[in-house]
């Protein structure tokens, strides 16, 4: 997807929404004038950001973005732009509404066709996880004590975790730029093997290695475990491994790596 198209979008019409801090990033967010959903857009910000802040406290503050725009268009795709000015390197946060709020089918909504068609990745799973963690906490003895995370709706888990897949690819850039652009470039043939791959989601099947960094990057901060071969294939690529996840620590007590 071209980022012609998304930097197109600042030309039009567009207004400032807010301007905010947070640990020491400066958020600049802006809207075209059709998104309408934007507090659900603002919300599923906030939310990825703390997750990411919490989960990979050092690899956040080695970002030292001076600012951030986030823009919030109605029909652009969820994409992370780097622009570069005289001042230098500028990065841009598009969010869409369909890749935040479009439902891709699974297998089992394929026999009721409910849902629209679209690779399945690793946010569409957390929005699974969320609806199925909703149906069976009716179930649950009163003494549960909720996080947060728990009240969310599925549509605002997985909003929120494309927006957390989206940071991870600002932190893979910033950890090793050297792979990230590599990958990045339209001509770069290299896919990530079929293997590893389906384990991960098929949103990486034949996709480019900075999905499967990205990929990966959201399912380990909502705790999801991955096999040895697709945690080395990560570090590979030059993605960074969270020291926390949503939920508690990934790293056992022996300080040793899964
Ligand atoms: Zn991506």
């Amino acid at each position: 997807m071209s980022k012609e198209k998304n930097f197109k979008l600042l030309q039009g019409e567009i207004s400032e929404l807010q301007e905010e801090s947070f640990n020491g990033l400066t958020l600049k967010v802006i809207r075209d004038s059709s998104t309408q959903r934007y507090n659900e857009k603002l919300g599923a910000l906030h939310r990825a950001l703390s997750y990411v802040h919490h989960c990979l406290p050092d690899a956040f503050s080695d970002l030292r973005l001076p600012i951030l725009t986030v823009v919030f268009g109605e029909k652009v795709p969820c994409q992370v732009c780097w622009d570069n000015t005289p001042h230098g390197k500028e990065v841009y946060l598009f969010l869409g509404d369909k890749m935040m709020f479009q439902y891709n089918k699974s297998l089992q909504d394929e026999l009721f066709s409910s849902g629209e068609k679209g690779p399945r990745g690793v946010c569409d799973q957390i929005y699974d996880d969320q609806k199925r963690f909703i149906e069976n906490r009716a179930l649950w003895c009163c003494c549960y004590s909720p996080h947060e995370q728990d009240y969310q709706s599925p549509v605002s888990a997985k909003a929120t975790a494309i927006v957390v897949h989206e940071l991870g690819h600002i932190l893979h850039e910033n950890n090793d730029k050297e792979s990230f652009w590599q990958n990045n470039k339209i001509a770069s043939p290299k896919v990530i093997s079929a293997d590893l791959a389906r384990q991960v989601g098929s949103y990486v099947i034949g996709n480019n290695p900075n999905e499967f960094v990205a990929e990966v990057f959201t399912g380990l901060v909502y705790g999801k475990r991955y096999s040895e071969g697709i945690i080395k294939e990560y570090e590979k690529e030059g993605g960074v491994l969270p020291v926390w996840d949503i939920r508690g620590i990934i790293l056992n007590e022996r300080g040793e790596k899964r």
